[in-house]
């Protein structure tokens, strides 16, 4: 890997809270993401329910509620039975990083309390921890 040349300091820049801003669009990334997960999902579920299926791909109006309203536990519930475990562990890691986004604590690691780089939120918006506690914890895990 070629090092980057930028020795700027850029903690400044890797370790502060994010902006109202930042948050916003993280959030509107976390929705998005969560929407096609679930369109997934519908598709999913079409192919082993049919019409019912469609019906709740139509629902999409009620669906956007949910997700603004971040009351989507009976339904996140519902498709549960359908989804993977991947993907149900990927809404529910989405719903907790909204939920963090409306009590003020999103992009703050779970772990040591630190702010969480950007860069990294980047990459991964429902992040729970900062790269320095993914990288211990994937450390312990080999
Ligand atoms: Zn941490």
């Amino acid at each position: 890997m070629s090092a980057k040349k930028n020795k700027k300091k850029s903690k400044e820049q890797e370790n502060r809270p994010l902006t109202k801003k930042e948050i916003e669009y993280f959030k509107q990334k976390l929705i998005k993401t969560r929407k096609e997960v679930f369109e997934e999902l519908s598709y999913f579920k079409d192919e082993f329910f049919g019409k019912s299926a469609r019906d709740f791909s139509g629902e999409t109006s009620t669906y956007r509620q949910h997700i603004a309203d971040l009351s989507s536990d009976s339904l996140e519930r519902e498709t549960a039975f359908y989804l993977s475990d991947a993907e149900t562990r990927l809404l529910s890691r989405i719903d907790k990083a909204l939920e963090r986004i409306e009590n003020n604590t999103y992009g703050i690691c779970l772990n040591c309390g630190k702010y969480i780089q950007k860069a990294r939120l980047e990459a991964v918006p429902h992040a729970r921890f900062c790269i320095n506690c993914k990288n211990e914890m994937e450390k312990e895990k080999t």
